[in-house]
């Protein structure tokens, strides 16, 4: 059956972390904008030219790419079985999402919203900025990433809230602890 998972929560909240163990091991494919967008950027295709310097500012990508590279890997799909993570960011993302989802009759098993106290986030941002050298893991970048998250992912929390979906989970433990209380919440823990 079509199923999807929404992996929602600022940056550093270790979204992408989870969203890999959980697709592993639910046989489900990960689609990270953020990952697709960096490829793009490696491989120097047009849309990773456009994308670059937005993604340094810390900003967001314009809707209709990001849809665009949605509805690419979806229509790729026969069966939808997958976890978005770090999408929707935006009310015309999670609403385009919500039509794509009815269309394709694909199952929202639940949006996981993982978060963790803002100063808890920019630490292990800086962390992974000297681990994994990502270009828009400095301390400016990092400040304009959570105001695009306070100003414009945050209202989806109200808007999942709304439709019952929302699963609040806390970002803050062992990663163990985390991926624990995601599979309760999903109630597909073993
Ligand atoms: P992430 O790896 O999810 O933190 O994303 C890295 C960057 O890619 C973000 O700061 C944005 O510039 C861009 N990005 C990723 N996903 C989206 C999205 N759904 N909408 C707009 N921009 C995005």
């Amino acid at each position: 059956m079509a199923e999807a998972v929404i992996f929602l929560g600022p940056p550093g909240a270790g979204k992408g972390t989870q969203a890999k163990r959980l697709a592993s091991e639910m046989g489900f494919k990960q689609l990270s904008t953020g990952d697709i967008l960096r490829s793009h950027v490696a491989r120097g295709t047009e849309l990773g030219r456009l994308a670059k310097p937005i993604m340094d500012a810390g900003k967001l990508v314009p809707d209709e790419l990001i849809l665009g590279l949605i509805g690419e890997e979806l229509s790729s799909m026969p069966d939808p079985r997958v976890i978005f993570d770090g999408f929707p960011r935006t009310l015309a993302q999670a609403e385009a999402l919500d039509k794509l989802l009815r269309e394709r009759k694909i199952r929202l098993l639940g949006v996981l919203l993982v978060t963790a106290p803002e100063d808890e986030l920019v630490r292990r941002l800086l962390g992974r900025a000297l681990e994994e050298g990502r270009s828009d893991d400095n301390e400016e970048t990092i400040r304009a990433r959570m105001a695009e998250y306070r100003q414009k992912t945050q209202p989806l929390v109200d808007y999942y809230q709304k439709t019952g979906s929302l699963k609040q989970i806390n970002g803050l433990g062992k990663v163990d602890e985390v991926y624990q209380a995601i599979q309760e919440a999903l109630g597909v823990k073993a």
